[in-house]
């Protein structure tokens, strides 16, 4: 029979309406780790209507499952859920430690010995304000990381080690290690490993404030205001690698400083300048692995 061979887990866009319809979290308590729970119980309907599976944190499905948890609970925590009134979703904690880290930015890369005492390595800076960096605090690492949108407004935010993002998303999905942040269905705009102890992968996101942008793809970043392209760039032991726009020497020296841009490039010129990006990363890591490939940046 065809109703006892349906899957327990719903499939990928019944998952998505049940996401989008919940704000990403827990219905109760906003939590951004989940699990979908078929309010009636699967055993017995074996069906997915995205309407009848709902967002539990880990504590709220275990209480659930075990019979700890009213149905008509849930069904109330359904039609209001956390997240659908809350602006940004609840803070949720990266568990970084140790004495040195890295970002991989594209194919790029920035590592840090953080060493002894407190201080800040900022990966990517805009106007002196750091959008990616770690601070070291007694021994632990806090991820620190600024993703706004066009109208400077945040969308995804790591403070201190806590996680939030604004819920009125297409998508936001967790995948192990990995969060991605989609528009459409198209290719996402933000993907992030949380590689815990130490490391942060970027492979797409764009870091943008006061008009400067700074578009990471897997294989390269590109400054969109003006073309400058970073591909195969390994920086160690910096305190601040990429610093933009004015103010470049209030946060030190910085290894690589792009000033006097162009605020205003309208939207098509930068799309030129990612596509061009693009074009340049494939070729030049094409003869990179031929063995005949330039050392160094292929700016
Ligand atoms: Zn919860």
């Amino acid at each position: 029979m065809e109703a006892e061979t349906t899957p327990r887990d719903p499939p990928d866009d019944v998952k998505r309406l049940v996401r989008q319809r919940c704000g990403f979290g827990c219905v109760e308590c906003g939590a951004p780790i989940y699990h979908y729970d078929h309010m009636f119980d699967f055993a017995e309907v074996r069906r997915h209507r995205p309407e009848e599976i709902t967002l539990l944190c880990p504590n709220r499905h275990d209480e659930k499952s075990r019979g700890r948890l009213p149905l008509e609970l849930v069904q109330q925590w359904n039609a209001s859920p956390f997240n659908a009134r809350a602006k940004m979703s609840k803070p949720h904690p990266l568990h970084y430690f140790g004495n040195a880290c890295e970002f991989v930015l594209g194919s790029n890369t920035v590592f840090n010995r953080m060493g002894e005492g407190n201080a800040l390595f900022r990966a990517l800076t805009i106007d002196g304000r750091p959008l990616l960096g770690f601070r070291f605090e007694q021994g632990r690492l806090l991820l620190n990381l600024a993703i706004y949108d066009h109208k400077d407004q945040p969308l995804f935010l790591v403070e201190d080690g806590e996680l939030t993002y604004r819920t009125d998303q297409w998508d936001i999905e967790w995948v192990g290690q990995t969060l991605t942040v989609r528009n459409g269905r198209r290719k996402p705009i933000v993907e992030i490993r949380f590689a815990v102890p130490d490391q942060v992968i970027v492979r797409r996101a764009r870091f943008r404030m006061n008009g400067i942008e700074y578009c990471i793809e897997p294989t390269f970043a590109v400054l969109t205001n003006r073309g400058d392209i970073h591909v195969d760039v390994h920086l160690e032991d910096v305190w601040s690698a990429v610093s933009m726009g004015d103010d470049a020497q209030s946060a030190g020296p910085a290894a690589l400083v792009l000033t006097e841009l162009n605020r205003s490039v309208p939207p098509s010129v930068r799309e030129e300048n990612v596509k061009h990006a693009r074009r340049e990363a494939a070729s030049y890591l094409r003869a990179r692995n031929l063995g005949d490939g330039p050392a160094g940046s292929g700016s």
